[in-house]
C-alpha cells in the first residue's frame, strides 16, 4: 500500500523522464499528484443518436464501424486513417490525422463510443480525431465528465488522467480527512475520500460542485489556520519594550494635524510597542492615505524611546523619496538620518554600515541592501516596510530576524477587501487608514474610445502648456504582431506622441530595462525634465510626482479594477486638478461596468470588493501578490462565502485548540505543520 508522501514515480507508467515533469508542474509526492486538480472539464456524459447531433456540438455516440478501416495518404507526413460509423439514426464520416495505429485498433463491426465534434456540411456528417473506446469501458473516458489538466512538455491528458487515477486507487483510502467532524458537518461538507475522488472523475456535475467546495474550504481553512497559529505564537513572544512618549509631541511639529485614522492607527501601533509583544502589524492605506506620515511617527517615538529605526523601500527612487521626505520631517527634530542602498559607491555603502553598526543613525532609509547578511544594527527598535504588495511571509521574518526581535510595521497600498485581508493577513494586526487628508481632491476619470484621439492630444497640450506633466501607460512593451487585437505598446506608442508632440519632451519607460536606466528616467520625469511619461506598469509602484495632473491608461480594458486604481493614483498628489483618462474601444457590457465603476468613485477598498464581487477571489490569490504559497483555490474558482466560513471557523477552532493538540485535531495539525516548514523554506 503506497503512502500520501511516496514519491510519484511509484505510478505504472512514470519513469525518470515523466516525473521530471511531473516536478515542473509541482507534483512530487501521490499526495501532490491527487492534489493536482484539473483546471477545467470537458462533459462527456450526454450521448446523442447521430442524426441529433448539430454542427459543432461535442458529445458522444454510439455506433458501429460500417467498413475497413483505411490508410490514404494526402501528401508526404500525412496520413489519415477514415472509415464510417452507423447508428440507426444516420451514419457519420471518421478520419483521423497522423494515428496509423488506429488502423489496427478499429475493426469493421466494432461497437464503440465516439466523442467528438460533429460537423455537418449538406447531408455529410464528419468527426475528426475522436476519443474512441468500447461502451463501459472501465474507467472510460467517455460517458462522463472528463477532467483536463494543465500540462507541460512530456506530458499529455492521458499520462497525467491516467497517473492521477492510478494515484487515487493506490492511496486514496490512506487519505486522512483533516476536518474535523463537527466543522465537516456544520458547515455541510463532503469527506476528503469523496472530494479528490470527484474533483478529478466527477460522478455528474452535482458532485462537482459539492466536492469543490469542500476542497477550497479545505484549502482556506489550513492556511488560516496556519497564519493563526503564527500569529498566536508571535504574540507570546516577548518584544523590546519601548517607553511610552506622548505623540502629541511629535503631531505638533507638523504644519497639518494628522487625520483621525492617522491618529487611531498611530495609537494602534505605540499600544503594541509598550506591550512587552513584537509588534507586527499591517497598515493598509489608499495612495494618499499618509501612511508615511504613520510611519514617522513611530519612528519619533522608537527614537524617543532609545532605539533606531529601519525604512525599507521596494525601488531606489523611492529610497530616495523616503530619504528626503523623512528627513525632511524628522531631522530638524534631531534625529539622525542616514541612507544605505544598492545604488551607492561601495565606499559610501561601508561606511553606511559602520555608521549603523556604531549606532550613529537614528534612522536609516533603504533598499533591500538594508537587510543584507553583513550589515549589522545597533539597538534596532523597529523596521518599517513599504511595499507595493506584500513580501513573502518569510522574507518578513528574515527582517524580524535582526537585532533583538525588532517591531515590525509593514505599509500597503494595495487596498485589499476586507473578507480577503482576514485570510491573507491572518497573522498580522492590521489597522486600516480609510479617511483622505483633507482638502484632497478627487481625480476626474473618464472613459473614451479611439474617435476622442484628437481631442485628448488636445487636453495633453493643455495641461503642459499649463506647467503640468502627463502619464500615459500601455499595457505592453514592444509591438506583437502575433496578438489576435492589437493593443498599445510604450515604445511605438511614444514615438507616435514624440512625432505628435515635436515641441514636447517625451519619455519612455518599461519593465524591461535594467533598474539604473528605470531610474534615471523616472527620476529626470520626476525633477520636471520631461513633459510625458509613456510607461507600462511599472510605475504602479508609488512614486510621488506632484506636478502630474493628468493619467492615460491605453487599452484600459486590459487591466483590473485595483490596478487601475494604483495607476491613479499617481496623479492628484499635489495642489492640481488632476485627471484620468481611460481609453478602450473595447464595449463589452463587462467591460463597461468595470470601467464605470473607476468613473463613480476613488475609494480604493470600494473598488476592490467591487473587484471581488466581479471576478471572484480566485484572481487575488492567483496573482501571488500576497506573498503566500501557491494556492489551488485559484483554479477551483472560490466564492466569497466559503472565504468567510473557512477563516470563522479557524478562528473559532484554535480559540478552542490554540496548538491543535487534541488528538482529534491531528491530521489537520500535520497539514499546518506541513504549511510551516514550506515557509521555513521560502513562501515565495
Ligand atoms: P501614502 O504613502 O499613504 O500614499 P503619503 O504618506 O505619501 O501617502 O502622503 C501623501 C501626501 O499627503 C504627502 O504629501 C503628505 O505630506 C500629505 N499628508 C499626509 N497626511 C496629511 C494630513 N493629515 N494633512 C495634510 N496632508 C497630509
Ligand atoms: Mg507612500
Amino acid at each position: 500500500m503506497a503512502e500520501l508522501s511516496t514519491d510519484v514515480r511509484y505510478i505504472r507508467g512514470i519513469g525518470e523522464k515523466k516525473a521530471q515533469a511531473f516536478h515542473k508542474l509541482g507534483v512530487f509526492s501521490l499526495y501532490d499528484l491527487i492534489s493536482f486538480f484539473p483546471r477545467r472539464y470537458e462533459d462527456r456524459s450526454q450521448y446523442k443518436p447521430i442524426a441529433q447531433v448539430l454542427d459543432g456540438e461535442q458529445v458522444c455516440i454510439r455506433a458501429i464501424v460500417a467498413d475497413t478501416p483505411r490508410l490514404v495518404r494526402v501528401r508526404r507526413g500525412m496520413e489519415l486513417v477514415k472509415f464510417r460509423a452507423v447508428d440507426e439514426s444516420g451514419s457519420v464520416d471518421i478520419t483521423y490525422f497522423n494515428q496509423n495505429y488506429v488502423k489496427d485498433n478499429i475493426n469493421r463491426g466494432d461497437s464503440l463510443v465516439f466523442f467528438g465534434r460533429m460537423e455537418i456540411s449538406g447531408t455529410r456528417r464528419s468527426m475528426a480525431n475522436p476519443v474512441y473506446e468500447q461502451e463501459g469501458a472501465e474507467k472510460g473516458v467517455t460517458g462522463r465528465i472528463v477532467p483536463v489538466y494543465r500540462l507541460c512538455a512530456g506530458l499529455n491528458q492521458r499520462t497525467v488522467t491516467q497517473s492521477v487515477r492510478q494515484g487515487l486507487d493506490l492511496c486514496g483510502d490512506a487519505l486522512p480527512d483533516i476536518l474535523p467532524e463537527e466543522i465537516r458537518e456544520d458547515c455541510k461538507l463532503v469527506q476528503a475520500r469523496y472530494a479528490f475522488e470527484n474533483i478529478h472523475f466527477p460522478a455528474d456535475f452535482e458532485a462537482l460542485e459539492l466536492s469543490r467546495r469542500r476542497l477550497i474550504f479545505e484549502e482556506l481553512f489550513v492556511l488560516a489556520c496556519a497564519l493563526g497559529r503564527m500569529r498566536g505564537q508571535r504574540v507570546s513572544e516577548g518584544g523590546i519594550v519601548l517607553p511610552g512618549s506622548d505623540l502629541e509631541e511629535f503631531w505638533q511639529t507638523l504644519p497639518f494635524s494628522p487625520t483621525n485614522a492617522q491618529r487611531r492607527a498611530a495609537a494602534q501601533a505605540v499600544a503594541d510597542m509598550v506591550s512587552g509583544r513584537v509588534m507586527s502589524r499591517l497598515i493598509q492605506g489608499d495612495v494618499g492615505s499618509g501612511k508615511t506620515l504613520v510611519a514617522a511617527a513611530l519612528i519619533w517615538f522608537t527614537w524617543k524611546g532609545g532605539y533606531s529605526s529601519a525604512f525599507m523601500a521596494p525601488t531606489e527612487i523611492l529610497a530616495e523619496q523616503h530619504y528626503a521626505t523623512l528627513s525632511g520631517m524628522l531631522a530638524p527634530l534631531g534625529l539622525r538620518v542616514g541612507k544605505l542602498t544598492g545604488a551607492m559607491s561601495a565606499k559610501e555603502k561601508r561606511l553606511a554600515r559602520a555608521a549603523l553598526k556604531s549606532g550613529e543613525y537614528d534612522l536609516v532609509v533603504g533598499t533591500h541592501a538594508l537587510f543584507s547578511g553583513d550589515v549589522e544594527y545597533s539597538r534596532l527598535g523597529l523596521v518599517v516596510t513599504d511595499e507595493q504588495h506584500r513580501f513573502g511571509v518569510s522574507q518578513r521574518s528574515a527582517l524580524i530576524g535582526k537585532g533583538e526581535r525588532p517591531h515590525v510595521l509593514v505599509m500597503s497600498a494595495t487596498p485589499i477587501p476586507r473578507t480577503l485581508a482576514l485570510i491573507i493577513y491572518g497573522d498580522l494586526d492590521v489597522s486600516v487608514i480609510d479617511e483622505l487628508p483633507p482638502g484632497r481632491q478627487k481625480v476626474d476619470t473618464f472613459t473614451v474610445d479611439e474617435s476622442y484621439r484628437q481631442r485628448l492630444n488636445g487636453f495633453i497640450r493643455k495641461q503642459v502648456g499649463e506647467g503640468r506633466q502627463v502619464f500615459v501607460v500601455c499595457p505592453m512593451v514592444e509591438e506583437n504582431e502575433d496578438l489576435p487585437v492589437k493593443l498599445k505598446s510604450a515604445q511605438e506608442h511614444a514615438k507616435e506622441l514624440a512625432l505628435s508632440f515635436p515641441e514636447l519632451s517625451v519619455a519612455c519607460v518599461h519593465g524591461k530595462m535594467k533598474a539604473k536606466e528605470k531610474d534615471s528616467i523616472m527620476a529626470a520625469f520626476a525633477a520636471g525634465e520631461t513633459d510625458i511619461l509613456v510607461a507600462t506598469t511599472v510605475i504602479e509602484v508609488g512614486v510621488d510626482v506632484p506636478n502630474a495632473s493628468l493619467m492615460i491608461v491605453e487599452n484600459a480594458e486590459r487591466f483590473g479594477l485595483s490596478q487601475l486604481h494604483q495607476l491613479r493614483g499617481r496623479v492628484g498628489r499635489g495642489q492640481h486638478k488632476s485627471y484620468c483618462i481611460l481609453v478602450s474601444d473595447n464595449d463589452s457590457e463587462e467591460v463597461r461596468a468595470r470601467l464605470r465603476i473607476m468613473c463613480r468613485t476613488n475609494d480604493g477598498f470600494r473598488i476592490s470588493e467591487e473587484d471581488l464581487r466581479l471576478r471572484g477571489p480566485g484572481d487575488f490569490f492567483g496573482s501571488r501578490q500576497h506573498g503566500l504559497p501557491e494556492m489551488h483555490v485559484a483554479d477551483l474558482g472560490a466564492d466569497v462565502n466559503v472565504l468567510q466560513k473557512a477563516q470563522d471557523q479557524a478562528r473559532h477552532l484554535l480559540e478552542q485548540d490554540p496548538e491543535l493538540s487534541q488528538p482529534g485535531h491531528a491530521p489537520l495539525r500535520e497539514r499546518v505543520e506541513a504549511l510551516f516548514r514550506l515557509n521555513a523554506a521560502g513562501f515565495n
